[in-house]
């Protein structure tokens, strides 16, 4: 009986003529994680993936490989010839006496002598048969065994769900605008789990945002980087730019006028970097900078397609998703955001693009503070 570790995907067994290419990056990205395991090898079979070890610790293995968008279930399993007897033994030997059990079959291999019905009746027979307490329970079993019949049959108890999407390189890449905040990185994960891969960029406002702020935002980029590999964290110099609006425009436009800069470098980053899209953590009605009329008057100055992945999500919801992937817990440490520093007692909520440009006017030359800005940012890579 062979042991090895299986991997079931979810959307891309959809997939039609090109499932071929989203699974070779599946495989890349998961030999990728596999790196530090040298004894382990990668098979791949028709939808399946196999992961052979002849030292490493099956938990350790999974453990790595269990973030990789693209799984939808990974399970140790064993792999034996499609035949009863080595079925049932294998279903045996997976089960542990006392508990209460129930046998599943999917038949992938329609020319089995037996049907699904049939196969998983004759199993859980041969369990009842060979043990001393054993008893079937098929609504709530505390062992549910599972057969899948194919050119060799998996047989398997246990399965840990993945976190399907589409595996990472497959969507193009996109600028996330990652402020410390809950909601961008949790739109950089939505966005991630469709394939994509980040750049993620920090407006830092020295000295007005402590240093600790940075920090927390490098944290949050380390915790995205377990999704999303491979990420390039910019930290831009704001600083500047935010006190020249300031001096210069009227304070209730503060947030509106800061958030066009932040695209227009953002853009910039991401054509440098060849990124096709940016995505921010705004959803509609959650603050004064997002609203539909600043939302409108942000996304004036972006040729890129802007993502707004939690546009329509209520914050429970993202809070929620945040405390999963294991954001929200550095996202809420208190360290103020250069946005909400000189807020404005009453910002402008309903900004017209006129109003806007008018502000925006009295900046002088701002293209010029903008491309300097991109410019000096400092760069991590995870
Ligand atoms: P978040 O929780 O992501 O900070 P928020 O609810 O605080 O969002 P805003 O402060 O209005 O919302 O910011 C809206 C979006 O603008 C953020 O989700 C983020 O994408 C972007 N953003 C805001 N401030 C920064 C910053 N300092 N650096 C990078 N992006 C930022
Ligand atoms: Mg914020």
């Amino acid at each position: 009986m062979k042991k090895v570790i299986l991997i079931r995907y979810g959307e891309i067994s959809l997939k039609g003529l090109n499932r071929r290419y989203f699974e070779d990056i599946l495989k890349k990205n998961i030999a990728r994680r596999l790196r530090p395991f040298s004894d382990a090898r990668i098979k791949k079979v028709q939808s399946r993936m196999e992961i052979h070890l002849t030292d490493s610790d099956e938990c350790d293995v999974i453990a790595a490989i269990k973030d990789v968008f693209g799984i939808a279930y990974i399970s140790k399993a064993y792999v034996v010839e499609s035949e009863m007897g080595k079925i049932e033994q294998a279903a045996l030997a997976l089960y542990k006496d006392g508990k209460t059990f129930k046998v599943e079959t999917r038949r992938g291999d329609k020319c089995f002598h037996l049907t699904s019905p049939e196969i998983s009746r004759q199993v859980g027979g041969y369990i009842l048969k060979n043990t001393q307490n054993a008893k079937v329970d098929v609504h709530h079993p505390e062992i549910l065994i599972e057969v899948e019949v194919r050119k060799e049959t998996y047989v398997y108890a246990t399965s840990i769900k993945g976190r399907a999407g589409l595996p990472t390189g497959t969507g193009g890449t996109s600028a996330l605008l990652l402020s410390g905040g809950i909601d961008s990185p949790v739109a950089g994960y939505m966005m991630a789990s469709r394939g994509v891969e980040l750049v993620s960029i920090y407006f830092h406002s020295s000295p007005y945002t402590a240093e600790e702020a940075k920090e927390k935002v490098i944290e949050l980029a380390k915790i995205l980087a377990c999704y999303a590999p491979q990420m390039k964290l910019f930290v831009v110099p704001f600083t500047e730019i935010q006190e020249s609006i300031i001096e210069s425009c009227d304070i209730e436009y503060l947030t509106i006028l800061m958030r066009r800069m932040m695209m227009r470098i953002a853009q910039d980053i991401a054509c440098r970097e060849g990124a096709l899209s940016l995505i921010t953590g705004e959803s509609l009605g959650q603050v004064a900078s997002q609203t539909m009329q600043s939302i409108q008057a942000t996304n004036a100055v972006a040729d890129l397609p802007v993502f707004r992945p939690l546009i329509g999500l209520d914050k429970i919801m993202t809070i929620n998703m945040a405390k999963e992937i294991g954001t929200y817990e550095v996202s809420i440490r208190p360290y103020e955001d250069c946005c909400t520093i000189f807020t404005p007692k009453h910002p402008q909520t309903k900004p017209t693009i006129k109003s806007v440009l008018y502000e925006e006017e009295k900046l002088g030359d701002y293209q010029v503070l903008c491309r300097k800005a991109a410019e000096e940012a400092e760069r991590y890579q995870f």
